[in-house]
């Protein structure tokens, strides 16, 4: 996830944009190509101004909601950097949710996204994502006030330090610093040693 929020009524949708519409249309197809194993979709009718990352089955969905796909604010880098941290929920390997053992943490998710999915996506279609242009777009809509409790949360449910981290200022953060998913990595590993299983994620 970005950040589920409901758009408020003021806040401009482009649905109507037939240019828009192309490029939702063209990055949903380039995803698709480039990861694969995944499927990629829009929910149209969704305002909401989030991407999710699941499981139904036993195939792996990434959907792209209406709020986040047509928002005014929001051009291509801020889209690609969306759907680059929820294929990083399924591809990359490290912390995982707390509700969701197959699915990677935020924090490696957003790590994965600038990083490794950033160039496989560059080597399979020639774009490279300015994600310098994206933390700005989001920026613009993203609204938070609670913040994460150190103790045992992600630190990447706090847009400050994610946002930091994707522009690589300031100290690497990694997953070491996830108090969530470090308590999950334990848990996780300790199932499949009992039970032999496959890493999750991959
Ligand atoms: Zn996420
Ligand atoms: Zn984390």
């Amino acid at each position: 996830m970005l950040f589920a929020e409901q758009l408020s009524p003021d806040e401009v949708s482009v649905r109507e944009n037939p240019e828009r519409q192309a490029l939702v249309r063209s990055l949903l197809h380039d995803f698709g190509r480039t990861f694969p194993t995944i499927e990629f979709s829009l929910v149209y009718e969704f305002r909401f101004l989030n991407a999710q990352a699941l499981l139904l089955g036993s195939g792996r969905h990434v959907k792209l909601y209406g709020g986040l796909a047509f928002h005014n604010r929001l051009g291509k880098d801020a889209l690609a950097f969306a759907l680059l941290h929820e294929a990083g929920h399924h591809l990359a390997i490290g912390s995982r949710l707390n509700w969701n053992p197959c699915l990677a943490c935020e924090c490696v998710s957003d790590l994965w996204a600038v990083n490794e999915g950033a160039s496989t996506l560059h080597e399979q279609t020639g774009y490279s994502v300015n994600i310098a242009k994206a933390v700005e777009e989001l920026d613009q809509v993203i609204g938070q006030t609670s913040q994460p409790n150190p103790s045992h949360d992600c630190w990447a449910l706090s847009w400050l330090d994610r946002k930091n981290s994707m522009l690589k200022k300031g100290p690497p953060r990694g997953p070491g610093e996830c108090r969530l998913g470090e308590l999950m990595m334990r848990a996780t590993n300790a199932r499949q040693v009992e039970g032999g299983g496959q890493r999750p994620g991959v």
